[in-house]
């Protein structure tokens, strides 16, 4: 994907829909999946039990069955190696650096973005009174959680969902028993 892959996820999404057909292809060796499988309860055998990802022995293997150009994946992954080994991506402007693509068998997961996320968009004060599309309360509505919008702006950072949800709802709670 021609973006730095450790970039906020609203930047990553945009690289992600603007590839042909929205296809990409997430290219792990044998070290990568093995720490996937452990976090991923199975999930990487039956994405290749279902034709949605590819295990061979090696990288031209791999450009084979994943209909890839052969040349252009060993080039893409030489490229990448060396930005790890020097901490230096000086094509995409990677910052976080792991693990060297370099451990056979190798695997190609086939990624086609569709959406990342959405929230219900309703818009409260500090209440948790829900306002309607003038900004005022609607009386006795109150609302919290993912149902709320407008909370993390424009983009989206893996992590912080759980503090505005746990926040909102208690909230939303307290002021409706106390009819605040
Ligand atoms: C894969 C994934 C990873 C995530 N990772 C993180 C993370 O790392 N950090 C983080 O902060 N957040 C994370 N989130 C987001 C976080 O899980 C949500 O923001 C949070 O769970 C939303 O809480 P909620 O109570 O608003 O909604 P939900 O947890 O969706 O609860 C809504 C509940 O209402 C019930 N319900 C729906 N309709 C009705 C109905 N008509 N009658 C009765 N009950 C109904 C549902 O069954 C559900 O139990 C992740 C979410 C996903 C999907």
């Amino acid at each position: 994907m021609s973006v730095d892959e450790s970039s906020e996820f609203n930047i990553q999404d945009k690289a992600g829909v603007q590839q042909t057909d929205g296809i990409l292809y997430m290219i792990d060796d044998s070290k990568m999946i093995v720490a996937m499988v452990q976090e991923s309860f199975g999930m990487v055998d039956e994405l290749i039990e279902r034709g949605m990802a590819y295990q061979t022995d090696s990288i031209e293997e791999l450009a084979e069955v994943a209909e890839l150009d052969a040349e252009t994946l060993a080039s893409t992954i030489e490229t990448f190696n060396s930005s790890v080994h020097t901490e230096n991506d000086a094509e995409f402007g990677r910052t976080s650096f792991n693990d060297k693509v370099e451990e056979g068998p190798y695997y190609a997961v086939k990624l086609q973005m569709a959406y990342h996320l959405t929230f219900g968009d309703l818009i409260v004060d500090e209440y948790m009174h829900v306002l309607d599309s003038d900004n005022n309360v609607i009386s006795g509505l109150y609302a919290g959680g993912d149902i709320l919008g407008g909370f993390e702006g424009d983009t989206h950072q893996s992590g912080p969902c759980m503090s505005i949800v746990i926040y909102s709802g208690r909230e939303a709670g307290i002021n409706a028993a106390a009819g605040n």
